[in-house]
C-alpha cells in the first residue's frame, strides 16, 4: 500500500469491492499497521473505511466520527477495529442519504483528490451493537451506537460481510431484482 495524495486513493471498481474480506489475526502487528495506513489515507475525506476500499480483503475497519455529525464527546471516538461484527440491531429503522468513498457519482473521474460521490437513500436499524477487537486498546470490545454512528458502523461492516454489500445494493431497482 502507498499514499498517492495527488490521486484519489480509494478502490472504486466493483469487482474489487465485491471480494469477500477474510478474518485477521488482531495480534499480528501488520493488522495495526494496516489500520493506521487506512486512518491516514482516509484523512478528512470520510468517517469510516474498510480495508477492501484500499484493495485489501481483510476484516479491518477504521471509524473516525467527525464533529460535524457527532457533537457529543462520547460519540467522537476513533476506533481501529479487527473482525467487527453486528451482534444486535434495532427493529426500528430509519432512512437517510449515504455516500461511500468507493462509489463515485462519475466513475471515470478519479484524478481529482475528492471526486463527487453517489448519494443513495439507505434504510437501516436505528441502533446497533458491534463486537470487535480494538487494535489500539488490544482487547475485545462491545459497542452500542445509535443514529449517525450506528449508520456508519453498519455501512462499514456491510463492506466486509460475505458477500459484501454496497450502498448501490440498496437502490430500489436492486431490491426488486434481488426479490425477483
Ligand atoms: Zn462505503
Amino acid at each position: 500500500m502507498y499514499l498517492a495524495p495527488e490521486k484519489y486513493p480509494f478502490v472504486t471498481d466493483l469487482a474489487t469491492l465485491r471480494i469477500p474480506s477474510e478474518e485477521v489475526d488482531p495480534c499480528d502487528p501488520a493488522t495495526l499497521e494496516l489500520a493506521t495506513e487506512m486512518f491516514v489515507t482516509m484523512g478528512q475525506l470520510g468517517v469510516g473505511l474498510a480495508a477492501i476500499q484500499l484493495g485489501v480483503p481483510k476484516r479491518v475497519v477504521v471509524i473516525h466520527p467527525c464533529k460535524i455529525y457527532t457533537p457529543t464527546p462520547v460519540e467522537n471516538e476513533t476506533f481501529f477495529m479487527a473482525n467487527p461484527e453486528l451482534l444486535e440491531v434495532s427493529k426500528e429503522t430509519s432512512v437517510a442519504v449515504e455516500s461511500c468513498l468507493s462509489i463515485l457519482a462519475l466513475p471515470q473521474d478519479t484524478d481529482t483528490l475528492a471526486p463527487p460521490l453517489l448519494k443513495v437513500e439507505v434504510e437501516r436499524p436505528v441502533w446497533a451493537v458491534v463486537r470487535f477487537f480494538d487494535l489500539r486498546a488490544q482487547e475485545v470490545r462491545t459497542l452500542k451506537r445509535e443514529g449517525f454512528d450506528a449508520r456508519v458502523l453498519q455501512h462499514e461492516i456491510d463492506h466486509i460481510i460475505k458477500p459484501p454489500k454496497l450502498i448501490i445494493d440498496y437502490l430500489p431497482g436492486r431490491k426488486l431484482a434481488a426479490a425477483g
